[in-house]
């Protein structure tokens, strides 16, 4: 609820996205230099007490909030805990700029995707072999990459 606070207030600055994951400047009695990992978001650094001492502190959580977010205003929605992924019960079809929307951030999220040595090895073997299925090209393009 404390991040919540500090989102809503505007104190993130200075947000950067870089390969590791984001940095930013949150101002509280002092401006504090944060950093979040992109794996794992409640992991990272922070120049606060608890920060120092390897505790989650209310700063490393904002700027989790801030990269899931965008910087956009929160919902009542967004701000409820959830324990379990929850049905909107709305039923309906995307329009065409929705589902480019969604398309594009799930390539943007792959790059994060990180495949293990031995199925690119595994994909390597099978460059070249029909199955049917028509997803093996992407990851053929994987394996030769590597
Ligand atoms: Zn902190």
């Amino acid at each position: 609820m404390r991040a919540l606070d500090l989102y809503e207030k505007g104190k993130v600055k200075q947000f950067k996205r870089d390969y590791h994951g984001f940095s930013a400047l949150v101002s509280g009695t002092k401006p504090y230099e944060v950093s979040v990992s992109n794996q794992y978001y409640d992991q990272g650094n922070c120049q606060c007490y608890l920060g120092q001492n390897d505790t989650l502190c209310k700063h490393m959580v904002v700027v989790a909030i801030y990269a899931v977010m965008d910087g956009k205003k929160l919902s009542n929605e967004d701000k409820k805990i959830s324990l379990s992924p929850v049905c909107s019960n709305r039923l309906g079809n995307l329009e065409k700029g929705e589902l480019s929307i969604i398309k594009k951030s799930i390539i943007a999220s792959l790059e994060y995707t990180k495949l293990e040595p031995a199925c690119i090895k595994t994909f390597k073997e099978l460059t070249g072999r029909e199955t049917c299925f028509g997803w093996e090209e992407p990851l053929w393009e994987i394996s030769e990459k590597k």
